[in-house]
């Protein structure tokens, strides 16, 4: 038996080495043959708890049952030499600075992954939990603890993988800023600026092309619905149709530049199916089902480098302290440039910097809001000066808009040559 046995790996290590010799792949190649690993998690977050609801002030009850689960997700990227990026996508109201540290802190001591290579992304649901109210601490630690262990899993999981960028539209949003006598009211105004695109990073498997991930954006409040039950609104049904017509694969939502953006119509939850169906169809759009050719993906490729700052925000308000603003960077080569802005940036930001980061030949612009802290609207200069419920959520100085666009500036300059 033992002979048998020995004779068996002989000739086994012989089949090897004759495989290798004829070029057929073996591990190590199938690692130098592909830019990335990726991996992927999801996490169900919805509270087991009695919590209240975040985004209107009004709801002063907790949330009465579960429309539809809320989900934490994460999308680990490492590149050829071991450099990562951690992109986190909730279906919450915000990422609170607590949030932030505690999370990072943790990935960082467990998973060596350093602050500036983690991203996270809130889809600014307003059905979600009021996780930093009295009475939350036990929620906020569950919670912590499942964005911690997803990133975990989706390091854990990764495998090599072939990243495309393409982009679609939807048109969900609408400006909610209306012009009248009595000044800017809240209000669908068909006339006022919008950011329509909808970016997509897909994730595919290199030997058949099949799609484990999608990460998509889009520039709009997730408002559809303002009722007392756990709902991802239109966002969380863009992900669940997606993921159901897909199965198997994950489908993230980065929230873009969408502070001065609201669904239309809204108020009935058929309106955030609607929504959802939309902008998952969009998403297929965007990857180009059904087309035989595929002539609008383009190859996410090259290095990899992220970088995460702060900049002051002054207010006008004597003595109060600047506002330390984090403004955060990622670089995919020279095919994807990534900024993410924290707090709820409008859409001014978005059409601002994609014209100002364009370049011939350059990479790909995304422009994420709700990223990496949570306190308050950030208005452009002309909002602010134009006045109106996102002017009036902080007293900032006018200089804002000059000193965050300055930073992403500057940060795009810093960060090393793309290759
Ligand atoms: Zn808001």
């Amino acid at each position: 038996m033992i002979q048998l046995a020995s004779t068996r790996i002989v000739f086994a290590s012989l089949l090897a080495l004759l495989l290798i010799f004829a070029g057929t792949a073996t591990a190590d190649d199938v690692d130098t043959t592909v830019d990335w690993k990726v991996g992927v998690a999801s996490v169900d977050i919805t509270p087991q708890q009695r919590l209240l609801m975040a985004g209107y002030a009004a709801r002063k009850e907790p949330a009465m049952g579960t429309e539809q689960p809320l989900y934490g997700k994460a999308l680990a990227i490492e590149n050829r030499d071991g450099k990562r990026v951690v992109m986190v996508t909730l279906d919450l109201i915000g990422v609170t600075a607590e949030l932030r540290e505690q999370v990072a802190q943790q990935v960082e001591q467990k998973y060596n992954v350093p602050a500036h290579a983690l991203l996270l992304n809130a889809s600014h649901t307003h059905c979600g939990p009021r996780y930093n109210s009295e009475g939350a601490q036990e929620y906020f630690a569950i919670l912590t603890k499942k964005l911690v262990q997803a990133v975990g899993q989706a390091i854990d999981s990764r495998q090599p993988a072939e990243l495309a960028y393409g982009f679609a539209r939807c048109s969900v949003a609408m400006n909610r800023r209306t012009p009248s006598d009595s000044g800017f009211l809240n209000h669908p105004n068909p006339n006022g600026p919008v950011d329509h695109t909808v970016p997509v990073l897909s994730v595919r498997n290199p030997e058949d092309q099949s799609l484990r991930a999608v990460l998509f954006g889009y520039a709009c409040h997730n408002t559809t619905m303002g009722f007392r039950r756990w709902l991802g609104d239109y966002a969380g049904y863009a992900q669940e149709y997606f993921e159901k017509d897909h199965p198997g694969v994950t489908a993230l939502f980065m929230m873009g530049c969408g502070g001065d953006q609201n669904p239309y119509p809204r108020g009935e939850l058929k309106y955030a199916k609607m929504h959802g169906r939309s902008l998952a169809t969009a998403i297929e759009a965007a990857i180009e089902t059904t087309q035989r050719t595929l002539r609008h993906q383009h190859p996410v490729r090259g290095s990899l480098n992220s970088i995460l700052e702060t900049v002051d925000l002054e207010f006008a308000t004597p003595d109060r302290p600047d506002f330390a603003y984090p403004v955060q960077v990622i670089r995919f080569g020279n095919d994807l440039l990534l900024v993410a802005l924290g707090n709820e940036v409008v859409v001014d930001y978005a059409l601002r910097l994609k014209r100002e980061l364009h370049r011939e030949q350059g990479p790909a612009v995304w422009i994420a809001g709700y990223s990496n802290v949570y306190a308050g609207y950030v208005p452009s200069k002309r909002v602010l000066l134009e006045g109106g419920y996102e002017a009036r959520s902080r007293p900032w100085k006018p200089s804002l808009e000059e000193r965050i666009i300055g930073k992403v500036h500057e940060l795009v300059d810093k960060l090393p040559a793309a290759e």
